[in-house]
């Protein structure tokens, strides 16, 4: 096979698809810590279908789901794929990227070589009947997340997604910084816009839990332009204040109260009464950071096994915990007295449709929504920033690396 012959930071002519490309890649064999799981390889430049778009990457955008896909935990995604056909043997993630269109498929119509885009994260198939029925495609047995699911992911100097995945990249920003929230911006969009009867509202109170981490940022300045008033929680007054600058109207510390995961059986009446007394303070420490005595009609979750019961607990008569994720576990207990007598909604959420993530980019391009960028990586980074993700370590905001863009501040217009 014959080498790309182009580093990284450095592209071919606009058009000429190369035969291999340097990627980082993870392999079954190395799963466990990221800085191992990930390693440059050259492998070959993916080939678009019909209805794909081969873009150059100029800047990816790192998220938490190639943490999972490094560990191997809870799936192998290399096997998962293996088992329905693919027969690469390797993983190149990556669920954002910022870059230019480079190749087309016959079929593609709306997007042609040279287009500046970002990428979506929902991939589903195109001719899935629940789709094809009118149903929303991320609930369609065929959805899957690109670059975490799919091959041929971000993190590589070519990268291949289906059309309908691509979106103009907003103008005013830089590759690194357009690369960095579409996944986590369009996702915390299906959660605020996306469920009928609880959608964020004018003057709602949402409470939204890692106030300052890639899903947190987006949800505080989303549920803000909607008009809704955002209490953050968060682990230090630095993050809390960070918060506040995006919109926030005050942040509770998580670390003054230690409640956390699953809470005593409700047969243990002491433990019970204990436990209740530490939510309740909870409660207290958001009405006091919202000034009014008021409970959260949108609880914005995330963190799972150790914060669901407390969502529960004080998420108003009727609101919603809506969910994408159990990054401290899975195993999240409901008190059912709350959740019924109260008539709370326990709403899981996935990743995001067309509609969504189109109406989150535009809410980007028009500049009321910053991807808030705290981080721009190198290429070779990438397996020590996901190491550093997981260990909670990275600075507020999201992360990018520079991939086929030389060096930051560059893809302005
Ligand atoms: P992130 O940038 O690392 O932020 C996570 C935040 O959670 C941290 O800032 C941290 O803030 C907070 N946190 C950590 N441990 C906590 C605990 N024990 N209790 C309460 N809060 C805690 O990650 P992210 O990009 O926002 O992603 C978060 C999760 O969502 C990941 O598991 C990711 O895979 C998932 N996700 C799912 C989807 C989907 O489509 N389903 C999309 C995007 C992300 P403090 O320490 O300041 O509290």
């Amino acid at each position: 096979m014959s080498d790309s012959g182009t580093p990284i930071g450095v592209l071919p002519d606009l058009g000429v698809v190369p035969e291999s490309m340097i990627a980082q890649v993870v392999r079954s064999e190395r799963m466990g810590d990221p800085r191992e799981a990930f390693a440059i390889e050259t492998i070959p430049v993916p080939v678009p279908g019909p209805n794909d778009v081969l873009i150059a990457v100029m800047a990816a955008g790192i998220n938490y789901n190639n943490v999972w896909a490094a560990k191997g935990l809870p799936i192998d995604v290399i096997k998962i794929r293996q088992k329905a056909g693919d027969p690469r043997d390797y993983h190149v993630g990556g669920s954002d990227a910022s870059g230019i269109v480079w190749a087309t498929g016959d079929q593609v119509t709306r997007f042609s070589v040279g287009d500046e885009v970002v990428v979506h994260h929902g991939v589903w198939g195109l001719t899935d009947p629940w789709i094809e029925a009118g149903n929303d495609p991320m609930t369609a047995p065929t959805s899957q997340i690109w670059g975490y699911q799919t091959n041929d992911g971000s993190f590589a100097q070519f990268s291949l997604a289906s059309e309908h995945q691509l979106m103009p990249k907003a103008r005013h920003l830089t590759w690194e910084e357009a690369a960095a929230p579409t996944l986590v911006g369009t996702t915390a969009y299906r959660m605020l816009h996306g469920w009928q009867g609880n959608t964020v509202r004018d003057g709602d109170v949402v409470l939204v839990w890692g106030g300052s981490g890639g899903l947190g940022t987006q949800a505080i300045q989303l549920a803000t332009v909607a008009g809704a008033k955002v209490v953050a929680v968060v682990s230090s007054d630095e993050r809390g204040d960070y918060c506040k600058q995006l919109g926030a109207v005050g942040y509770v510390n998580r670390t003054l109260f230690s409640h956390w995961g699953v809470p005593p059986h409700w047969a243990d009446s002491e433990g019970q009464r204990e436990w209740t007394g530490s939510a309740r303070a909870f409660g207290k420490a958001v009405w006091e950071a919202l000034g009014e005595r008021r409970n959260p009609n949108i609880v914005f979750e995330h963190p799972g096994e150790d914060t669901i019961p407390t969502s529960v607990f004080v998420c108003e008569n009727g609101g919603m915990v809506v969910i994408c994720a159990g990054t401290t576990g899975y195993t999240a207990v409901v008190d059912l007295r709350y959740h019924w007598t109260r008539q709370k909604r326990l709403q899981g959420s996935h990743g995001t449709n067309d509609q969504q993530a189109y109406a989150y980019n535009e809410l980007v391009a028009e500049g009321k929504i910053d991807p808030c960028l705290g981080r721009v990586g190198r290429f070779e980074e990438i397996g020590q920033i996901h190491h550093e993700m997981d260990e909670g370590k990275l600075p507020s905001g999201n992360t990018s690396v520079l991939v086929g863009a030389p060096t930051p501040g560059l893809g302005r217009k």
